[in-house]
This record gives C-alpha cells, sequence and structure tokens, in this order.
C-alpha cells in the first residue's frame, strides 16, 4: 500500500483521515497522522490540512519537522488545502517579515484571507473536469480562505494546470475581473507536477472525489 500521510499538528487533519479511510476500501492506501520526523519518513505522500497556517509552521518548526517538510515536498506528492494551500506556494503577500515560514513546492504567490473581512466564508459549486464523475458538480467550501495571485513557473519547473476555477459571477464583490478565465484570482485549484492545492476544504464535505484525484493523479504516478 501507498502510505498517505496527513500533517497533524493543527487544523482539519482527522477529516482528511475520514476521507481518505473512506478511500482506502477501494484503494491500496495506508493513512498515517503525522506528527514527528519519524511519522513523515513512513509516507510517500502528504496532505497539509486548513487550519491556521501561521500556527501550523510555527508547530512545525517547534516540533522539529519544518526542514524535514521543506526536503519532502522537494521529493514526494503534497496537497495543501487553505492554509496547507498557504504553506505550499512561494511566496504570501502581505506576511510580516519573519511572521510565515513557507514550504513551497508551488511557483505561486497567494494572499492570506484574500477575500477580506466582508466575506469571510462562502459555498460554491465547481465544475471540475478531472474529477470522476465530472458531470457531478463538487461543493467547494471557502473559509477564510487564500487568492491566488500569481503564477510564476521557472523554465525548469512543471507546468502549473489549473484543476478548478471560480466562475466569474461567483467571484465576490471587488472581486470581478475582465478576463476572469486568466485571472489567477479565480484559481482555486492547481496541480504543479505531482503536487496539488485548493484553497477550499474538501475535507469538509462528504464528497472525497478530491481525495481520490489526489491518489489517482498525484501519489500513484509518483509512487508506482
Ligand atoms: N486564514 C487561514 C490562514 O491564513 C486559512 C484558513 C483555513 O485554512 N480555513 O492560514
Amino acid at each position: 500500500a501507498v502510505a498517505i500521510g496527513i500533517l497533524a499538528l493543527q487544523g482539519a487533519f482527522a477529516e482528511h483521515q475520514t476521507a481518505l479511510q473512506k478511500l482506502s476500501l477501494t484503494r491500496k492506501i495506508e493513512v498515517i497522522l503525522v506528527r514527528t520526523v519519524e511519522d513523515l519518513d513512513r509516507c510517500d505522500a502528504l496532505i497539509i490540512p486548513g487550519g491556521e497556517s501561521t500556527t501550523i509552521a510555527l508547530l512545525a518548526r517547534l516540533s522539529g519537522v519544518l526542514q524535514p517538510l521543506r526536503d519532502f515536498v522537494l521529493k514526494k506528492p503534497v496537497w495543501g488545502t487553505c492554509a496547507g494551500a498557504i504553506l505550499l506556494s512561494q511566496t504570501v503577500e502581505g506576511a510580516k517579515k519573519g511572521g510565515q515560514e513557507l514550504l513551497g513546492g508551488m511557483s505561486i504567490s497567494i494572499a492570506r484571507n484574500g477575500w477580506g473581512s466582508q466575506v469571510e466564508s462562502f459555498e460554491a459549486d465547481l465544475d471540475v473536469a478531472g474529477l470522476r464523475d465530472a458531470e457531478r458538480p463538487f461543493t467547494g467550501i471557502f473559509i477564510r480562505a487564500p487568492v491566488v495571485l500569481t503564477l510564476a513557473p521557472s523554465p525548469d519547473d512543471p507546468p502549473i494546470e489549473v484543476v478548478a476555477r471560480l466562475s466569474s459571477d461567483l467571484l465576490p464583490e471587488g472581486f470581478t475581473s475582465e478576463d476572469s478565465a486568466n485571472d489567477p484570482k479565480t484559481f482555486v485549484a492547481l496541480r504543479q507536477g505531482r503536487h496539488l492545492l485548493t484553497t477550499f476544504h474538501p475535507e469538509l464535505t462528504q464528497d472525497n472525489r478530491f481525495h481520490d484525484y489526489f491518489v489517482r493523479v498525484c501519489v500513484f504516478p509518483a509512487t508506482q
């Protein structure tokens, strides 16, 4: 079986565990909650949950897993949801200097709490072509979600694929965009090589098709 870790320092790790356990009925995966370097060493891939990105980074440093996580990202598939998406980004806008440590992995810049205080949380139906049973929309749950600002892959990086975007009429007020098809602010799920990023929380739905997508598209090709 392929061992998929879930970083379990803070945030919605238990919900990811439930979703993966459901998936393990049909796919050969083992689920590991990761709190130490020893846990991480057993993993073939990792999920970083939503929560509070600064807290997760701080706890990772205190637990001695921050540098091992950075090394992990260079070698193995990682999926970040919400706060995890922030940690997977190369740069975060508006962070206080020294206030936010990142892991990198995806060549993008992102803004924390990018929808502002007026639109802290919302749900939106997403059409995601890459999912199983793709004609059924996926409910994106956005909670103090980050917003993707720029895609900046260098020539040596794998290309970035837009896996899901918000349709422009679902963009919160103040986010109307003239060319929303190409506006990174509408990009809510991205894949770069073996890494996946979602600014919303698939683990807070009963629908585990994004977990299936990660395993099928990012994890299995990299491990088998
Ligand atoms: N706002 C959080 C952060 O900046 C992310 C919110 C979430 O994961 N739901 O880390």
